[in-house]
């Protein structure tokens, strides 16, 4: 399957300097949404170069127009949504979660300063690299603020979605073996 993120899209062109990377980095580093217009367009363009494959829609939709937004998008290629994921995690967990979370520079690996620290400090498991980064916006601060945007824009659109009868719920507190089955 391909997996559409819109924040991995969004930080793409903010490190490519684009007109869209440029107007959308202050608002993601304050722990904002982006503005509807601008996700729903990156995410049509991908749609198409997607082809037939299944995908996942990753941070997207976040808010009811980006609902809206996709299922006419879907409609348009005669494509609809089989299911919504509902990853439930306690707040201050997801904040320990995310705020202690990195990644290697060079090949990407994923660690966490107390869940997962690489075996040997300061040199990445996978690839040997020295060099590891970390989001702006995985910080304390900025965490609450996206938490409190998924309260007030995101969590509203799961009645939409259970009308239809697509959310399914997945306990998120478990180990990550039993999360990820
Ligand atoms: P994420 O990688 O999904 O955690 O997204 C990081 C940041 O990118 C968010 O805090 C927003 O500022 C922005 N962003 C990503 N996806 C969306 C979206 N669907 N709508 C609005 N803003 C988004």
């Amino acid at each position: 399957m391909v997996q559409l993120s819109t924040g991995d899209m969004l930080r793409a062109a903010v490190a490519q300097g684009t007109p869209v990377g440029l107007q959308a980095k202050a608002v993601m580093d304050r722990g904002e949404l982006v503005s509807d217009a601008i996700v729903s367009a990156l995410i049509g363009e991908r749609l198409d170069a997607a082809g037939d494959a299944g995908i996942i829609f990753d941070g997207f939709p976040r808010t009811r127009e980006q609902a809206e937004a996709l299922e006419l998008l879907l409609t348009e290629r005669g494509r609809s949504l089989d299911h919504v994921i509902e990853l439930g995690v306690d707040e201050n967990a997801l904040v320990e979660r995310i705020a202690g979370r990195f990644s290697c520079a060079k090949c990407g690996a994923g660690y966490h300063d107390r869940f997962k620290p690489p075996l040997r400090d300061g040199v990445c498991d996978r690839c040997g690299s020295a060099e590891f980064c970390r989001r702006p916006d995985d910080n304390e601060e900025t965490v609450r603020r996206r938490l409190a945007e998924y309260r007030a824009k995101t969590a509203p659109i799961l009645p939409f979605y259970d009308e239809r009868g697509l959310v399914r719920h997945v306990d998120g507190m478990g180990a990550v073996e039993t999360v990820a089955a």
